[in-house]
């Protein structure tokens, strides 16, 4: 791992979600300033010499959590992390409504269930971006990550309902064959060379040794995001929609727990609306163009009496 001039980033190397491992830390506070204030309340920005907390970039979001100080009468002040950037010098700054002084000793906490669905969207558009490349030749040129939606612009005409279909299926074969996902750290001109040599697709503007990250034999790329362990851990992969974006294929996708919750959602919805029509969710089809053919047929008499 690099030398880096600011806080030392603990999730490069640990990015699991297993507690206290990982997203538990010791840390000292170097610095801490006033960023704004809210209806007449300040809001602080406060730097540590070392943080488990992942600032937003690379199209993932960032961390939350609590920094937990200890006085020594023994009063504890827990002060809530609410965002975490990263400064163009490379400074994480952790935004919280209540100031902890520098030289303070804290413990950090990152809301795990926040990381997790994190790790699995992420990884998860690895593995797509992988695939599209290598059954579609498509490259990818966006990634967001948002609160219900998670999107990745490949650079192709509109997926066909095919395509998507061989891409959910491969994406979910490598999740099944619970494939090791690593790291490591590669200078500049190492990087520069697996570029040439079309193993990395392309590599971040970001000086100095860069982070590889690879899921065995399917996927090598220069990243600084948080990711799973195994290719397991991802979870299921449902591809929703694709639409054209810009003459790109945005595809929405979920993975892990937002999979199955929007498959728990879906079903919900269809039996409500078999419940509706008293029907069941195999019939739902066939009774709506029913229903529109007798309504049409409807229209139509009406349309012959009024004459
Ligand atoms: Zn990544």
């Amino acid at each position: 791992m690099p030398t880096l001039p600011f806080a030392e980033r603990l999730y490069y190397e640990d990015a699991c979600c297993d507690e206290p491992r990982g997203l538990e830390f010791a840390a000292v506070v170097t610095e801490i300033r006033e960023l704004a204030r809210v209806e007449g309340r300040p809001v602080f920005q406060v730097a540590l010499d070392r943080t488990a907390f992942y600032p937003t970039g690379g199209g993932q979001p960032h961390d939350t959590g609590v920094l937990v100080a200890t006085a020594r009468s023994g009063a504890v002040l827990e002060a809530p992390v609410t965002d975490v950037v990263e400064d163009d010098a490379g400074e994480v700054w952790h935004a919280t409504a209540k100031p902890i002084q520098s030289g303070t000793e804290v413990v950090g906490r990152v809301d795990a269930e926040r990381r997790r669905d994190h790790m699995q969207q992420h990884s998860g558009q690895h593995l797509l971006s992988a695939i599209a490349a290598r059954e579609f030749g498509a490259a990818t040129v966006g990634f967001h990550l948002g609160r219900m939606d998670t999107t990745v612009d490949l650079a192709m005409p509109l997926l066909s309902a095919e395509q998507m279909k061989v891409l959910q299926q491969r994406a979910n074969d490598v999740v099944m064959r619970a494939l090791p996902v690593t790291q490591r750290w590669v200078g500049r001109d190492e990087a520069e060379a697996l570029l040439a040599a079309g193993v990395l697709p392309k590599l971040p503007l970001r000086a100095g040794d860069l982070r590889v990250v690879s899921i065995a034999g399917v996927d090598q790329n220069a990243c600084g995001g948080t990711h799973v362990r195994s290719t397991a851990e991802i979870g299921p992969v449902l591809l929703r929609r694709v639409e054209r974006v810009r003459g790109n294929s945005r595809l929405s996708f979920v993975c892990g727990g937002r999979a199955l919750a929007a498959a728990t959602a879906d079903w919900k919805l269809l039996t409500g609306l078999a419940g509706t029509l008293s029907t069941g969710v195999a019939e739902l089809a066939e009774r709506v163009l029913k229903m529109q053919a007798e309504v049409a047929e409807a229209r139509r008499r009406a349309k012959t009496e009024t004459r």
